[in-house]
């Protein structure tokens, strides 16, 4: 634990600095802090909303507009208390960012950026056009704050307040991040599928972290409005927001504290330039916008990281120690088990599966049954349609047509979180972790459809008692696996066929009945192979039912109970290993192919 009481220690000091800044510095140092820290808010939003979950937005000062202008129309025009201009001002700005959100986030690739330059253009046109917000020359004579009978008039007064805000939302970020929720923001990055094989919902979790990061900005825009007592519509249009998203890259986007370093460092080189560009030129301001895109430009080539990233890779390099190999909470009662169905029931059938691609009819008219308690395998050359019947049985992928039933119910159609819900855990041919995360955190990613904590119970920490169990529960599918002593290490630092092991632990955190494993004996060497092997069996004494594809015939063949051969689509033949060995036309089927 000596770098996180290296990390408690630098922490202890920044705060302690910050705290004596207003007795020693003069007033333009404390000014200038308080922009660091309002804009450090909006940075922070802007780490956890494109950093972390992988959504860029350049229309982030909208919504600190849209509070700011929110609490200054409610105090001066309605005369109302600030405390109230705050409410009014997160309310706003959340239910905006919801509407927006909900128009945008299921725009793919680059459309969602694009959307947020234009919704960051037209909201910062309408400050500008709307007589009770005072068009162009905006709202003045906004109160200041007041806390009991002390006035937060004077600029040392706020700095406090902001100051004070910024570390509680960065507790809050911090907290966020090591829970239920926060492994499902950092989970995004990976994909839709991914989250959905785990019972997530890709689209849900983008949206309230698009709405938490807007919040953050919210935040931001009501302390301005307050600090500065004046709003007009230039502070919040879309060049504000390429500055909010140039402090994220500049201090790192894959760090909390990017955020603080980021808007410290883009604010006082703009306060720098300000004062060195009139001196070389008369046109001044576009200078500084070329000196920006300049500096934006040198971080995309030779920093992605930002300063932080930097530093990061720094302290690495020079040996920072790892911490402990293994998950030591204390113990807590274990998440609640799902009851298993009694062996030999069904629990999966397959009736006249067909999946069209095009022309192409990757899976004709398939029909099996898996039974409880057994493996079944599903066999057959390359290109046969194994991993399409796959996804098509854990609804990845749309039956063209034909139904499925798992336990009692119909799941054709079903969206695939749904399925996962159920009981129905899947791994992946092409292995889907998040190479960036901890093996721990990625098993305990599997955990998440048996879990409740949402992101304010978790950046309150009033969820630690469940994150425990979670984390419990990660522990023990990575001892199962054998990985139980290298739970703090990445993911990524594996190599691809222990990460397909990985995949099967985070699948199991899930208590799924059914289990459905595409090629995990992939990259194996002889050892490891045999302890999977192992691994299976015990599953299946257990009551878990498995489904595995293979091309090991060795494996397989000692492994399952039965086998289903496919081959072009169709089925070929379904029998017990030694039947299906002695069969012509599987011979036939495999001939001239790699068995
Ligand atoms: P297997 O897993 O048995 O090797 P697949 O299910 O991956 O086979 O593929 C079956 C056939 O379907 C192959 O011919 C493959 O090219 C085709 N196929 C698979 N996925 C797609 C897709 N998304 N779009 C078009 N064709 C696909
Ligand atoms: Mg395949």
């Amino acid at each position: 634990m000596n770098g996180n009481r290296k990390r408690m220690a630098w922490i202890a000091g920044v705060v302690v600095a910050l705290a004596l800044v207003p007795a020693v510095a003069g007033s333009f140092t404390v000014s200038l802090l308080n922009d660091i820290g309002i804009g450090a808010l909006v940075a922070l939003g802007l780490v956890l909303l494109t950093g972390v979950g992988g959504a860029t937005s350049f229309g982030q000062a909208a919504f600190v507009g849209i509070a700011a202008y929110a609490t200054a129309w409610l105090t001066t025009a309605q005369g109302l208390s600030p405390w109230l201009g705050l409410l009014f001002a997160l309310l706003l700005t959340g239910l905006s960012a919801l509407a927006i959100g909900m128009l945008t986030l299921r725009l793919g690739g680059h459309f969602l950026p694009l959307s947020t330059i234009a919704w960051g253009l037209s909201i910062a046109m309408l400050f500008g056009n709307v007589d009770a917000l005072g068009r162009h020359t905006g709202l003045s004579n906004i109160p200041a704050l007041q806390i009991g009978g002390w006035s937060l008039a004077d600029p040392r007064a706020m700095y406090y307040l902001i100051w004070v805000v910024v570390g509680l939302a960065c507790l809050f970020s911090h907290n966020l991040l090591q829970s239920r929720p926060g492994r499902a923001i950092r989970g995004l990055r990976g994909g839709a599928t991914l989250l959905a094989s785990v019972g997530a919902d890709a689209y849900r979790v983008r949206l309230t972290l698009f709405v938490t990061a807007a919040l953050f900005a919210g935040l931001a825009g009501w302390l301005y409005a307050h600090m500065n007592r004046f709003v007009s519509p230039s502070p919040f249009d879309v060049r504000m927001s390429i500055e909010y998203l140039l402090m994220a890259v500049a201090g790192g986007l894959g760090q909390l504290s990017g955020a603080l370093v980021g808007a410290a460092l883009v604010l006082v080189l703009k306060n720098g330039l300000q004062d060195v560009l009139p001196l070389l030129t008369q046109r001044a301001g576009q200078l500084e916008a070329v000196a920006f895109a300049a500096l934006f430009i040198l971080l995309l080539h030779f920093a992605r990281g930002g300063v932080m990233g930097l530093l990061r890779r720094w302290t690495r390099r020079r040996g920072a120690t790892q911490g402990a190999s293994r998950y030591e909470g204390a113990p807590v009662e274990p998440l609640a088990h799902r009851q298993l169905p009694a062996r030999g029931t069904p629990v999966l059938s397959v009736n006249g599966a067909v999946k069209r691609f095009g022309g192409l009819v990757a899976v004709n008219d398939v029909s099996f049954d898996v039974k409880a308690g057994e493996i079944v395998g599903l066999i057959g050359p390359n290109g046969a349609g194994k991993s399409t019947m796959f996804n098509l049985l854990t609804c990845t992928l749309p039956m063209s047509a034909g139904q499925v039933r798992f336990l009692e119910h119909d799941i054709a159609g079903m969206p695939q979180r749904a399925v996962a819900r159920l009981g129905l855990a899947r791994t992946f041919q092409h292995v889907k972790l998040r190479p960036h995360m901890s093996l721990l955190d990625n098993v305990a990613l599997g955990a998440h459809s048996r879990t409740r904590s949402g992101i304010l119970k978790a950046g309150l920490r009033l969820d630690r008692t469940e994150e425990s169990q979670i984390l419990q529960e990660a522990q023990r599918q990575l001892d199962r696996i054998g990985l139980g002593d290298r739970a703090h290490e990445l993911a990524g630092s594996l190599p691809l066929g222990t990460q397909r092991i990985l995949e099967i632990a985070r699948a199991l955190a899930a208590d799924p009945v059914l289990l459905v494993l595409d090629e995990p004996a992939a990259g194996l060497r002889r050892k490891e192979k045999m302890a999977l092997g192992d691994l299976l069996r015990k599953l299946r004494e257990e009551g878990v039912t498995i489904l595995i594809v293979e091309h090991d015939m060795d494996f397989v063949m000692k492994l399952v109970d039965r086998l289903v051969v496919m081959n072009f689509g169709s089925k070929l033949v379904e029998g017990v290993p030694s039947a299906v060995r002695a069969d012509e036309r599987v011979q036939a089927a495999y001939l001239g192919s790699v068995v």
